[in-house]
């Protein structure tokens, strides 16, 4: 389906993160600005693919304030712009979160966040809807894929009605499945850019000129007895009064509400329970609030993430004096504090309110459960057949000298899989104290320390200042996590003489969220050709004294490299270790009919297992074979996964020569 499709009242399948992005067509947005991040990508990935034909400008920025302050920009001089991030992405933008509102925007601004309950792709489950409450802009919160798509279109004219930038929370479900949409027209006027230096309010763009920060501070807070009015006016927030005399009450939005609506079906209650779905969870409605409490002995608040619904439907019924029972997060223990809820979750709860009984799980759901559960092996995320993080963090493993206790700080991309695969260990008081060794034997057991993205490389300064020597200290980073935030965190160690290896691991793409590209990969989002901004260009004018480049399919160069790095003193060394995504590459071979190499295990394989700790997927052991020494165990490779990259075959990995190249081709 083409999302520009001019064609009202038609029924279609989108992707939640489609919907958004249609939603936006819709309203005639002008301007698109976002850094990957899941959930969120295929927002702007959806306007990318169509921003030429309707005049739309897309981009992928270098990261999310960046792009937040692009948007804003466009919304300054009136302008339609839609900034869109994932939930730890919103984190970046903050101080420009905070300041904005007091000036406002002239055109729509809508900034849809995608949460991710549960933290399935995230390092945290932040509630952006407390991000709304804390910038004091209204939130939207969409249950489904038409909400997805008309809150977007609505909020570009609550923003241009508010001159406030208008907050959408989607989260991981709705982002990522795909729903019933009823198409509605497509605003075809745009807004003219224009800049009226004093408009309305002298030096209003400048949030120090007069008449200051107080006083446009005061001018946001003005704002809010609009907001509170649209949002018991809105039809997004409704209250569905129930026949009966059970007197009690359910407030509940976004994701939620359909688990709870589901609840109140399967336990039969759906007529006898006041619901009151929220559209709009920030601010809430306080005149449709007080109408649920006035006829109501409790309510049960049911809500993704933070109690906010909670906290304000508290503050109306102290206001009101009413006596009515609030629970949920905050009272009676009623939810889950933390993790994504689910329909068993919302089921029991409202049960358990109610005083119902949860109906028995039928059977045969749960015989495919543990049917699936027998299928499907427990192991890790790995990298790709071919990755060349294989071989960077190969080398790292050999560079790094073994008698020590190294810290690898590791950032957000493919090569956080480095860290996936340590098994937990209890830890008891004594453990904290001195350093303890521990080595890794695969790349997927390597880093120490992941937050966020950007974080690697400050946190290696503060271990070198504070005098961490019992080991060598290593930042390991991506491209695209280079630009991100990595480079104000690079100047600082030069400036402040900071002693580790930074170690970039160049694949010239934003992988891990599905190949967006950035200033390596020498294309925008809307594939215009663009020059490659040079990372070893960039740390040699920033003052790094040592800068190398290898391939990292050379283990014994990229070992060397590292080990000439590691022994660099007087500031950071870096290594810029460069191959082409392989899932890239297999691409353009398709694309030019060419097949890849193949590998296969011959007889000369002892069995040693030194080749499955490279960690590539591809790489099995048999152990009831027998190898070349007589014994039990020998390696394989699996054809159908392997990609030819070469990596087993040197002499680095199997000392044996057991490879045979069995199909020509260049990786
Ligand atoms: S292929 Fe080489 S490295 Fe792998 S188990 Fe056989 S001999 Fe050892
Ligand atoms: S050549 Fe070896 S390392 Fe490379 S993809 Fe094939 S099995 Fe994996």
């Amino acid at each position: 389906m083409n999302i520009v499709c001019d064609d009202p009242g038609k029924r279609v399948l989108l992707l939640g993160n489609e919907a958004f992005a249609r939603g936006a067509v819709e309203a005639g947005v002008q301007l698109c600005s976002a850094y990957p991040g899941t959930p969120s990508t295929e927002i702007t990935e959806t306007l990318a693919g169509v921003a030429k034909e309707s005049g739309i400008y897309v981009e992928w920025s270098t990261n999310e304030v960046v792009a937040f302050e692009v948007a804003a920009g466009a919304a300054i001089v009136g302008g339609r712009a839609l900034f869109a991030c994932k939930n730890a992405g919103f984190n970046v933008v903050m101080d420009m979160l905070m300041t904005l509102p007091y000036t406002g925007v002239r055109g729509g601004m809508v900034i849809v966040v995608a949460d991710d309950p549960g933290a399935w792709y995230s390092s945290n489950e932040q509630d952006t809807r407390i991000m709304g409450f804390y910038a004091e802009l209204p939130v939207f919160e969409p249950r489904d894929q038409q909400e997805a798509k008309d809150m977007t279109r609505e909020a570009f004219e609550l923003s241009e009605a508010l001159e406030l930038p208008v907050i959408i929370r989607s989260c991981t479900r709705l982002s990522h499945a795909s729903g019933d949409v009823v198409l509605g027209g497509i605003r075809r006027e745009r807004n003219e850019p224009a800049f009226d230096k004093h408009w309305k309010v002298p030096y209003r763009w400048n949030v120090y000129g007069p008449p200051g920060p107080v006083a446009k501070h005061q001018w946001q807070k003005n704002k809010m007895p609009s907001m509170v009015e649209y949002s018991d006016e809105t039809p997004f927030n409704r209250l569905d009064v129930a026949g009966g005399n059970r007197n009690v009450g359910i407030i509940t939005s976004g994701m939620a509400s359909n688990y709870t609506q589901e609840a109140l079906e399967r336990l039969g209650v759906e007529n006898e329970v006041h619901l009151m779905v929220l559209g709009m969870p920030y601010p809430i409605p306080p005149q449709k609030v007080k109408t649920l409490l006035g006829s109501c002995r409790s309510v049960l608040c049911i809500e993704e993430g933070e109690p906010l619904i909670e906290r304000q439907v508290h503050q109306i019924a102290n206001e009101m004096g009413c006596p009515v029972k609030v629970v949920g997060k905050l009272e009676g223990n009623m939810i889950p504090p933390v993790d994504e809820l689910n329909p068993d979750t919302v089921l029991g709860a409202v049960a358990e309110y109610l005083g119902e009984q949860v109906p028995r799980t039928d059977e045969p759901a749960e015989g495919l459960r543990s049917e699936l559960k027998e299928l499907v092996c427990a192991r890790s995320s790995s990298w790709c057949p071919g990755c060349p993080h294989l071989g960077s963090f190969w080398a790292l493993k050999k560079a790094l000298p073994a008698d020590k206790v190294n810290i690898i700080n590791t950032g957000i991309g493919c090569y956080e899989m480095s860290g996936y695969g340590i098994a937990a260990v209890p830890i008891d008081a004594q453990d904290t104290v001195g350093s303890k060794r521990w080595r890794a034997s695969s790349p997927y057991e390597m880093t120490d320390t992941l937050y966020i993205m950007g974080s690697e490389t400050g946190l290696s300064q503060g271990q070198y200042h504070v005098g961490y020597r019992d080991g060598k200290i290593v930042s390991v980073l991506g491209d695209s996590s280079f630009y991100h935030t990595n480079m104000p965190a690079i100047v600082n160690a030069v400036y402040n003489k900071a002693e580790q290896l930074i170690l970039v691991l160049d694949n010239f793409w934003t992988c891990m969220t599905g190949h967006q590209p950035n200033p390596s990969t020498g294309i925008t989002a809307t594939n215009e050709e663009v020059p490659v901004i040079n990372i070893e260009e960039i740390c040699r004018a920033f003052g790094v004294k040592f800068v190398k480049s290898v391939d990292p399919y050379d283990l014994d160069a990229t070992e060397e490299a590292m080990k000439e790095a590691l022994s660099h003193k007087g500031g950071p060394a870096v290594i810029v270790t460069r191959r082409l995504c392989a899932l890239q590459r297999l691409r353009e071979l398709r694309r030019a009919r060419e097949k890849a190499p193949l590998f296969e295990v011959n007889d000369k394989c002892t069995g040693c297992r030194q080749c499955l700790y490279l960690g590539c997927p591809a790489i099995g052991f048999d152990k009831d074979k027998t190898n070349a020494v007589g014994a039990k165990g020998v390696a394989f490779i699996d054809p159908l996964q392997c990609v030819g990259c070469g990596l087993c075959d040197q002499k680095e990995v199997c000392r044996f020569d057991a490879h045979d190249k069995v199909q020509e081709g260049t990786f």
